[in-house]
């Protein structure tokens, strides 16, 4: 349950003529507004940007599925040069239409096998301000690097750890969550089992939040969410990705029943399904009862997203399905806690709760 003890801080962030939505949020009224939906305790939590440790208040909006740059074309050929994203200059460009809508943190899910490069996202968030936290772990069976199948999970497991920890090889720059790792459509295979299970050690050691890819949105969300629970991980901890593009939230309601975040974060992928599929699905997850366990995200990974080839760009979920929300009488304060709160809590852990051998 959503607690709003100062409706006056909250008013003032959602604003009623422009919208919060286009007032950069940020500094003390976040900390306040946050700090009073909290039933856990931001003061004892951290968040691991690429640039260091941040409070979780400092998120503020927040995209937790994003790729600011990646190169995927190896493994998707038929996109071909469409999933290669490499100019700082034009992401400079494009992430202002985040940021000049109140947006403050993306949370990058890149791994290794589609062109995770930690430096790059160091300059990046220098360059624009923005916070950015980086996943850490392996993408997807088609594309696993042999490290998986030469070492055990428990050896990948103490990969995750470091990365976490310490850093990325010798870079000192850290991972602040674990995935996207994912699975394919029909069944897991060993070696995502493997790396399943090597995500689930590697949370439990450090606390961090594990997030998932689905195969055409949710296919073996259920199977991931076993694994993981018999692999001991707090359900809790996990976000499913990918889910809100099926008719209906009777897809949705047994997978939210499990506990874990639903990351509906395929907003603006109008190939897939109409917008309004999105919009009632996440309407009627509010009202079901899990506005606490909601994220939204438009998972940009083409160059064909981005505004200046007239694609969606990163101002599509605040300018554009925000509204559809409220038009299905999702709330200021529900939005609020979906796009700032949720993601606080998904991507802090608590302070000095892990340690690296
Ligand atoms: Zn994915």
């Amino acid at each position: 349950m959503l607690i709003l003890q100062d409706r006056t801080t909250i008013k003032h962030l959602c604003g009623q003529e422009q919208g919060w939505l286009n007032t950069p949020i940020c500094g003390t009224d976040t900390i306040a507004a946050g700090e009073r939906t909290l039933s856990d305790n931001w003061d004892s939590r951290e968040v691991i940007t690429v640039q260091g440790v941040i409070r979780p208040e400092e998120m503020g909006v927040t995209y937790p599925h994003e790729h600011l740059f990646l190169d995927a074309m190896d493994h998707y050929s038929s996109y071909g040069y469409q999933l290669v994203i490499d100019d700082e200059d034009v992401m400079a460009q494009e992430i202002l239409e985040f940021t000049t809508r109140g947006g403050r943190t993306i949370c990058d899910v890149t791994l290794d096998e589609i062109g995770r490069d930690p430096e790059r996202l160091v300059r990046f968030s220098r360059r624009t301000g923005i916070n950015v936290v980086m996943g850490c772990g392996w993408y997807r069976d088609f594309g696993y690097p042999p490290i998986v199948a030469e070492k055990t999970s428990c050896e990948l497991a103490e990969v995750l750890v470091r990365e976490i920890e310490n850093g990325v090889g010798d870079t000192g720059i850290r991972a602040g969550f674990i995935g996207e790792i994912g699975t394919g459509r029909h069944h897991v295979s060993p070696a995502e089992e493997r790396v399943f299970r090597a995500a689930a050690l590697a949370q439990a050691r450090t606390g961090v939040v594990i997030s998932t890819h689905t195969t055409r949105w949710g296919t073996l969300a259920m199977e991931q969410i076993a694994m993981l629970e018999e692999f001991g991980t707090d359900l809790s901890r996990v976000i499913i990705g990918h889910l809100g593009d099926r008719v209906g939230v009777k897809n949705l309601l047994p997978i939210a029943a499990r506990g874990v975040y639903m990351e509906v974060d395929n907003i603006g992928y109008l190939d897939y399904q109409p917008e309004y599929v999105r919009a009632d699905n996440v309407a009627a997850l509010v009202k079901e009862g899990f506005v606490q366990r909601v994220l939204l995200s438009e998972d940009i990974c083409m160059l064909n997203h981005l505004k200046y080839t007239g694609g969606k760009g990163y101002g599509y979920l605040l300018e554009t399905f925000v509204p559809l929300l409220r038009e299905r009488s999702v709330t200021d304060e529900q939005i609020y806690q979906m796009m700032v709160v949720n993601p606080a809590n998904a991507f802090s852990r608590r302070r000095h709760d892990s340690c690296i051998s």
